[in-house]
């Protein structure tokens, strides 16, 4: 919002130049490098097509994308980083979600890091040399939405730290975080003890080769192929004590805000997504010819069509308020990030299902990949906050 002439509060919903060159950029990557392989990563079960995306992006900064200039980065904020996400997922679910878990593995690190950490990592996640993914590690066996859940108070937290003079010595078991086998640095949700609450949590960076830490088996998923989920072990794994973020009793108010971020982000693949599908069937719609006109000339299909491009615009209207906001210093806000992404993610399940129901048989078969996309946007009304809980937790607090 801005002020116009006479006092009076506009809106403004144009895009800068640089937010259009970074949408610009973006799209191009997807059509150029996704795309074609979108419907190839339910069978890299090595990863290698993935990877060799993950590699491209770097090459172009956008690993980087929210780093700080001074850092190497191109210091996007969350406007460019959502808009970035949306065409990414027109491309790839698993993709975006990928680059989007890692920038959020980072947001901790960029919210509490000491000008020291700031020096030591940043510049490698901005690097266009290697590929620097990053991995936010939370969920746990015995929980997912719980240790999200601000209500639970970090009691549900079972990875422990212990400190042992300048060392801290973490011991856990995470699972189904992205990029859980394949990231550079891992920003660990922990706790000095459960019983203590928040109090006792704290969020701890935990490099790749450090001793004790190893890694299952990626998990076979209904979607979201290129995304890579599976175990993640500490045992007895030992980092420096200026790997922690700010102090212990610091990691739920780190977590709840970097959740703000990441379920903007959410949002934003799910409107991708939905996009995706939307443009295919729409230009099937106007090619195929059911009772001897275009579809798209049938009064039910086109009001189907002019539904779906009304919500999935109205689910981008709420992740770039919540983006904008997130952007103006002190004014990020949970509850927007929250309705953006519970809504956005519906939408994108509704979107996606109805446009293989429009498509007939088409739609279902893998050769099309709308199909894809439903099986890709089923997850974001579970993860980073199932939509459940986040509705009750919003309700409660209107
Ligand atoms: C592709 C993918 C990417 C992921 N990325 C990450 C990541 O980067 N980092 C990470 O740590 N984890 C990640 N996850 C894990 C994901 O965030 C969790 O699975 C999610 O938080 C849900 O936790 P859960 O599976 O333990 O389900 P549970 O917490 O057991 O919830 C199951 C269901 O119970 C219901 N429910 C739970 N609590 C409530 C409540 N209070 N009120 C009403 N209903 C409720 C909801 O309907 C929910 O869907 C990812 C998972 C996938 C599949």
């Amino acid at each position: 919002m801005m002020e116009g002439k006479k006092g009076v509060v506009m809106l403004d919903f144009t895009l800068s130049e640089e937010q259009l060159a970074i949408q610009r950029l973006v799209r191009e990557f997807a059509d150029k490098e996704i795309r074609p392989v979108a419907s190839q990563f339910e069978r890299d079960e090595e990863g290698q097509l993935a990877e060799e995306i993950f590699r491209k992006a770097a090459r172009i900064g956008m690993l980087g994308l929210p780093v700080p200039r001074d850092y190497g980065g191109s210091e996007a904020f969350n406007v460019e980083c959502s808009l970035a996400l949306e065409e990414l997922a027109v491309g790839c679910g698993g993709i975006a979600t990928a680059i989007g878990a890692s920038w959020f593995g980072q947001t901790p690190i960029m919210m509490a890091a000491t000008q020291e950490q700031r020096q030591r990592w940043f510049p490698t996640f901005a690097s266009t040399e290697e590929t620097n993914l990053c991995c936010m590690a939370m969920t746990e066996p015995q929980g997912g939405s719980d240790i999200e859940n601000p209500y639970m108070e970090s009691r549900t937290i079972r990875t422990r730290v212990r400190i042992e003079g300048e060392r801290l010595i973490v011991n856990g078991h995470k699972l189904w975080p992205s990029n859980s086998d394949n990231s550079y640095l891992y920003t660990v949700v922990a706790t000095t003890d459960p019983n203590l609450g928040d109090i006792g949590s704290c969020i701890v960076v935990v490099p790749r080769n450090a001793p004790g830490l190893s890694f299952g088996k990626p998990y076979r998923k209904m979607g979201m192929d290129a995304d890579r989920n599976g175990d993640i072990f500490f045992d007895n794994v030992e980092v420096p004590l200026d790997h922690l973020l700010g102090k212990v009793r610091d990691g739920a108010r780190i977590l709840q805000r970097a959740l703000i971020y990441d379920r903007t982000g959410a949002g934003a693949i799910s409107v991708g997504m939905a996009r995706g599908a939307y443009e295919i069937a729409l230009n099937y719609a106007k090619e195929r010819v059911v009772t001897a006109r275009p579809m798209i000339q049938n009064p039910i299909t086109s009001a189907m069509f002019g539904d779906m491009a009304t919500a999935i615009d109205a689910a981008r209207l709420l992740v770039l308020r919540s983006a904008w906001f997130n952007a103006q210093r002190g004014q990020a806000n949970i509850g927007w990030a929250t309705m953006a992404k519970v809504y956005a993610s519906d939408v994108a399940m509704k979107v996606t299902t109805d446009c293989v129901q429009l498509m007939g048989s088409y739609g279902y078969s893998k050769e099309v990949g709308v199909e894809k996309y439903i099986r890709d946007a089923k997850i974001i009304q579970i993860y980073i906050g199932a939509n459940k809980l986040t509705r009750q937790v919003n309700g409660e607090t209107l």
